[in-house]
């Protein structure tokens, strides 16, 4: 309610009128092709793998992303996660959307937020915007993550089964084609952990979507 009743200022440069002006949003700097057809990162020319993701075991297919990660992103990030402003949402998901294609799964997903951060914060971004793309790609966005402590296996009933490393398990089966919604793609590591949870939850192709993606300088 506060989003609604608050004077709006664009959180990148803080000019009044709107929570992201429209200078602010055309400045947003867009991931263009060429790029790495695994991790998503620009290259000179397009490449199956790139500097970044060769050698590295990533579970997911391919990994997409909007706008790079930079000063203006980390800010429109920052109050979209840490004030709640769930305006952003859907500024968000309609950048992805501009940029993207609707994916060819059967399912979106998301990075679950950890009990902490949830709490405190009351809402989970990378959920936010799965359910604001799922409109947009008009795919239906189910819960199939959630966090785990530590990841350990013990026991062997199936859901104990489905536990990866990393800190994700599924919470059922998952479709054999999904995508995973993250807000920020940093080191692949957060992706990759969720891509492998629901690889082995019985997804055969994992794709990863994220708002910004951190760019590797040179
Ligand atoms: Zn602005
Ligand atoms: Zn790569």
């Amino acid at each position: 309610m506060l989003d609604l009743l608050l004077p709006q200022r664009c959180v990148v440069c803080g000019c009044s009128g709107t929570q992201l002006c429209a200078v602010c949003r055309d400045e947003l700097q867009r991931i263009e092709p060429p790029l790495c057809a695994r991790c998503g990162a620009p290259t000179a020319w397009p490449v199956e793998r790139c500097r970044e993701c060769t050698g590295r075991r990533l579970a997911f297919a391919s990994a997409r992303a909007a706008v790079a990660y930079d000063a203006a992103a980390r800010r429109l990030v920052h109050a979209w996660k840490e004030r709640g402003l769930r305006r952003l949402a859907a500024e968000t998901a309609q950048l992805v959307a501009e940029r993207l294609p609707a994916p060819e799964v059967e399912a979106l997903t998301f990075v679950p937020a950890d009990r902490g951060r949830r709490l405190e914060r009351g809402h989970n971004p990378a959920e936010r915007l799965a359910l604001e793309l799922a409109v947009r790609w008009e795919l239906p966005c189910l819960p199939l993550l959630e966090r785990t402590r530590g990841g350990r296996q013990r026991g062997s009933s199936a859901v104990e089964r489905r536990t990866v490393r990393g800190s994700f398990r599924a919470t059922g089966a998952a479709p054999r084609k999904v995508v995973v919604i993250d807000d920020v793609y940093t080191t692949g590591a957060t992706a990759a952990a969720a891509a492998s949870a629901l690889r082995a939850a019985g997804a055969r192709r994992v794709e990863a979507v994220a708002f910004a993606r951190a760019l590797r300088r040179g």
